[in-house]
């Protein structure tokens, strides 16, 4: 391997940056050329590819966001999309590619190695959603933007004895509100894994909690379940209990990386590099029992994660 080539795809997570920087100085301190290609697998199809050096990549470790911009592509879940992906890195000499995102862009790496550039995952997503690997890229700093906005919340909640509802980011995944609601101390979490939303059973128990004293109600809500907003008045309407939503939205994306997802990040960028580097292809880096480590794309892209029952079970029993 010669040249490697390394883009950002799907939401953007903080730490991509790292990952970026590892890879290219990784890279670079074994022999080899690296290309940055912008936007995702858009920017691959339209050849927004420039030349990376050590120099690129200075003064980004600490920067959310992703120096390389990221995309979603539909012209590249086509067999033509892809097999033109393929011929751009042909042309430009990428004979390895290293894709940092989610489950969606390790489909398009699985084609793309499908048709002979070697092809390795890096896990970058703030939902913690990717169930070959324990950790992945991103989570670490938005859990600690929205708990850190949700304390906020709580306080003006408390003062005013508020019922708040507070919409955190995890369409699909409930890693986000699962970890605020222990955090934070919710009353309530709902979750897209657990799917069982009773609005009556929400309104006992805020009215019970009112009877044993307590002086606010964190309801966190992972997105997509329900409409916070209408949801508040009609608990407002059915408890008597001034109620608030509040949604977090894109700041949980944004914001300087802590310290552990700059690590996993430069870890698992440099961990590529070394796969490829290796000869190896078709491959996602993932984190687990410990250790950095490997696992084919297509069983990593089989595996099914589900959120911690017994997690969810003590942070109920610990909101009494
Ligand atoms: P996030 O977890 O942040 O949503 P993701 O990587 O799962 O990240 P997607 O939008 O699902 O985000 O995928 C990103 C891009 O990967 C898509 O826009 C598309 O270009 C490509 N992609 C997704 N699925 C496939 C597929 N089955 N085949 C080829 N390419 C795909």
């Amino acid at each position: 391997i010669k040249t490697i080539g390394v883009l950002t795809s799907g939401g953007d997570a903080p730490g991509m940056n790292a990952a970026i920087r590892a890879v290219v100085r990784r890279s670079i301190s074994k022999g080899l050329n690296v290309k940055g290609i912008y936007k995702g697998y858009n920017g691959l199809l339209n050849e927004e590819i420039v030349d990376l050096s050590a120099r690129d990549v200075s003064d980004t470790i600490s920067r959310g966001g992703t120096i390389l911009y990221t995309a979603r592509c539909s012209e590249f879940r086509t067999a033509e999309g892809q097999q033109r992906g393929a011929e751009v890195c042909r042309k430009h000499g990428i004979d390895g590619l290293v894709v940092i995102g989610g489950d969606g862009s390790f489909a398009g790496a699985q084609k793309l190695a499908a048709l002979g550039i070697n092809t390795i995952g890096v896990p970058g997503t703030i939902d913690l959603d990717i169930a070959c690997t324990e950790y992945t890229i991103g989570f670490d700093t938005a859990v600690n933007t929205a708990m850190q906005a949700i304390d906020k919340v709580r306080d003006t909640s408390t003062s005013h004895e508020r019922c708040s509802i507070i919409e955190v980011m995890g369409r699909n995944a409930g890693y986000i509100a699962l970890w605020c609601g222990i955090a934070n101390g919710a009353e309530d979490i709902l979750l897209p894994e657990k799917y069982d939303y009773d609005e009556q059973k929400l309104i006992n128990n805020i009215i019970s909690n009112r009877k044993r004293g307590k002086k606010h109600h964190i309801i966190i809500n992972a997105e997509g379940i329900g409409h916070s907003t209408s949801m508040a008045r009609r608990i407002e309407a059915a408890t008597g209990v001034e109620t608030r939503a509040t949604i977090l939205g894109h700041m949980q994306r944004g914001g300087s990386p802590t310290c552990k997802d700059r690590v996993y990040a430069s870890m698992m960028g440099a961990y590529a590099v070394d796969l490829l580097a290796d000869g190896k292809s078709d491959r996602v880096v993932g984190y687990k029992d410990g250790e950095y480590t490997d696992f084919d794309i297509d069983e990593a892209l089989a595996m099914h994660k589900s959120v911690s029952e017994y997690q969810f079970e003590v942070s109920r029993a610990l909101s009494i």
